[in-house]
């Protein structure tokens, strides 16, 4: 690359269509070849100049993925990872024993789940706070002790809100750093390091890749510090990197991010509006109604959109939930979220106990349908269900 996109003041809809604008030296391409070598040749001085060794700390086709996460995060370096798991334990496991951490109540179930057994094993001492409660923040700090505070937000799947620049006060006021799952915000809604966040991780696997078909985690930090580089060493050691072929995908999904989002975001406010006044539905939860309690913070801390997840509370309970879940035909029933086809997902089934999902909870990522489409589909299942 001859430029540095970011310093032009493209937008990140600009950044994101061109993947930075990278051409390709040796062959001239607009679109990046694969590097698929796990082992590069040696200079004959015994150097190696391309800084190319060998794959597993790294490798071109990341490097590239991890230079428009960082530009569009605004960040000083970004790492990839074979998945979001992957990369947010890689941030906690270059932690100490003995360090705490506080994290929040409702977040991504799977790492509530391993902070709470594995990394509690391991040495780290975790509390779950409730994060838009920032005296419950304060009290949850141990002074001395506390390196770290996780934040999700939105958070999955009850949508509360944090506020990412007075956690992140908080946070550096005892020392600590904070890292935000911004996952769900995306760079293109929210940018946590501009709001005083240290670091930000993503599932890649979600919006910023897409389209359903590739596994993918991202950390991108404000700084290149000892922490920063603690996890870089994990990374290239336990062989956590991502894969060059999925990092190629991953590059050609974000050149449709914004406006994959932007889509999303649309309909998944129309949803929202719509369902508040459906018979069948006791509460939608959704940042983008005046009603929800976050939807102030919300305001400030995200631009252009509220996202694509939302959550429907049914009033003929779980059973009403599956049984809307089992009549949907357009909606595809299934986990995950962040694709441009829209799913549907009775939550409390894939959390299992200790679950803060209330068991009526239907949790929705919207796709890049046409909304009234995706409107009847619902709206009839849950007609049906009701009946
Ligand atoms: N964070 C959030 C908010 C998620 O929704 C998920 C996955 O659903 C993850 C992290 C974990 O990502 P992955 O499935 O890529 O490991």
């Amino acid at each position: 690359m001859t430029t540095d996109p970011g310093q032009r003041g493209w937008t990140s809809r600009t950044l994101a269509a061109q993947a930075l604008g990278h051409i390709d030296e040796a062959s001239r391409a607009v679109v990046p070849p694969i590097h698929l070598s796990t082992t590069f040749i040696r200079d004959p001085d015994n150097q190696y100049r391309s800084g190319n060794i060998y794959s597993r700390p790294d490798n071109v086709t990341v490097r590239e993925a991890e230079a428009v996460i960082a530009a569009l995060e605004g960040a000083a370096s970004a790492m990839m990872f074979g998945s979001g798991m992957s990369a947010a334990t890689a941030l906690f496991l270059a932690l100490s024993p003995g360090d705490h951490v506080v994290a929040p109540e409702v977040m991504y179930w799977s790492l509530r789940n391993w902070l709470m057994t594995e990394a509690t094993r391991w040495g780290l001492t975790v509390t779950l706070v409730d994060m838009t409660d920032l005296a419950a923040l304060r009290a949850a700090i141990v002074p001395g002790r506390t390196r770290l505070v996780w934040a999700e937000t939105p958070s999955n799947p009850l949508w509360s809100v944090t506020d990412i620049a007075e956690t992140a006060a908080i946070a550096h006021q005892a020392g600590a750093v904070l890292a935000v799952d911004s996952t769900c915000a995306t760079p293109i809604l929210t940018r946590p390091l501009s709001l005083g966040a240290d670091i930000v991780m993503h599932s890649a696997t979600k919006y910023l890749n897409g389209h359903s078909d590739v596994l993918a985690g991202a950390l991108a930090s404000a700084r290149e510090d000892g922490l920063w580089e603690r996890v870089r060493r994990n990374r290239s050691t336990l062989g956590q990197v991502l894969a060059p072929l999925e990092a190629f995908l991953l590059i050609r999904g974000m050149r449709t991010l914004p406006v994959r989002v932007a889509a999303a975001c649309g309909s998944a406010m129309t949803l929202a509006e719509r369902l508040s006044g459906h018979a069948a539905v006791s509460e939608v939860l959704y940042p983008g109604l005046a009603a929800h309690p976050g939807h102030e913070v919300a305001r400030r801390q995200m631009e252009g959109g509220f996202g694509g997840m939302l959550s429907i509370r049914l009033k003929g309970g779980e059973r009403a939930a599956i049984a809307t879940a089992a009549r949907v035909e357009l909606w595809k029933r299934a986990t995950s979220l962040g694709g441009v086809e829209s799913l549907i997902e009775h939550r409390a089934s894939i959390e299992g106990a200790g679950s803060p999902c209330p068991p009526d909870l239907l949790r929705l990522s919207t796709g890049i349908e046409d909304p009234a489409d995706l409107y009847a589909d619902l709206d009839r299942a849950l007609r049906a269900a009701n009946a």
